[in-house]
């Protein structure tokens, strides 16, 4: 068995995140993510069979290669694309149910003009950089109003919520800044008209405290898979 005791993992993750629910009062659903990416169509097999329904990857093409090979009932997993999009590849957004690095202003337009042009929006997650990390794309907090209402009348991109990463080693402290960041982020997408009620942000090193600060999509590879070779 390549995944031996993966349906403990997920069943203990998903204790956890129940916990931090509980710890932190919001009350939400959490949708787990099993982040995917380096391992093969069976680690898609083995996240169906342990009850997950959603995987994620960061590179289109990875993807891509990776969907025609899933077999058996795991072909109807939904896909998420985690990483960041570039303009000319808007139309693989096909292949996917929801985008969650939504993290420029003509990223934006591209992924509208092709929502319209295939006659359905594109749901998307707009990408927020709360710690302000020259390493990471997104839009700064003091940004998000001002999209926000660019993007209302756009009709070809739904914008259901907010994504976030947080520093990599950051402490506790600097996690709930982040996540919480991200949770105003969302907030004021819902206030310029927006049916942003997901917050995808929490991985591996981090979920709990996401999940405390109101995360309602986890996205977690090591903590299930294992460490990556690359
Ligand atoms: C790889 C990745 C994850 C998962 O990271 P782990 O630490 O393995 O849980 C989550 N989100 C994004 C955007 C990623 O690229």
């Amino acid at each position: 068995m390549p995944f031996s005791g993966f349906d403990d993992r997920v069943a203990e993750l998903r204790g956890t995140i129940a916990e931090a629910v509980r710890r932190g009062g919001y009350g939400q659903d959490v949708r787990l993510i099993a982040v995917t990416k380096t391992y093969g169509a069976d680690a898609v097999e083995a996240a169906w069979l342990a009850g997950i329904r959603d995987v994620g990857e960061n590179k289109v093409q990875e993807a891509l290669d990776k969907q025609p090979a899933v077999t058996g009932d795991a072909t109807a997993m939904r896909w998420h694309l985690i990483g960041h999009l570039q303009r000319n590849k808007v139309k693989f957004l096909d292949r996917f149910t929801l985008f969650h690095a939504l993290d420029s202003a003509r990223l934006a337009d591209a992924v509208h003009e092709f929502g319209e042009r295939r006659g359905a929006a594109v749901d998307a997650l707009l990408q927020v950089n709360v710690a302000g990390e020259e390493t990471k794309g997104g839009f700064e907090p003091s940004e998000i109003g001002k999209e926000a209402e660019r993007l209302r009348p756009l009709a070809g991109v739904r914008l259901i919520g907010v994504m976030t990463m947080a520093p990599f080693g950051a402490g506790e402290a600097m996690l709930r800044r982040v996540f919480a960041g991200a949770r105003a982020a969302r907030d004021s997408l819902v206030l310029a008209g927006h049916p942003a009620r997901e917050l995808s942000m929490g991985m591996s090193s981090d979920y709990e405290v996401a999940v405390e600060e109101g995360a309602t999509m986890v996205r977690v590879g090591t903590i299930l898979f294992g460490t990556r070779a690359t």
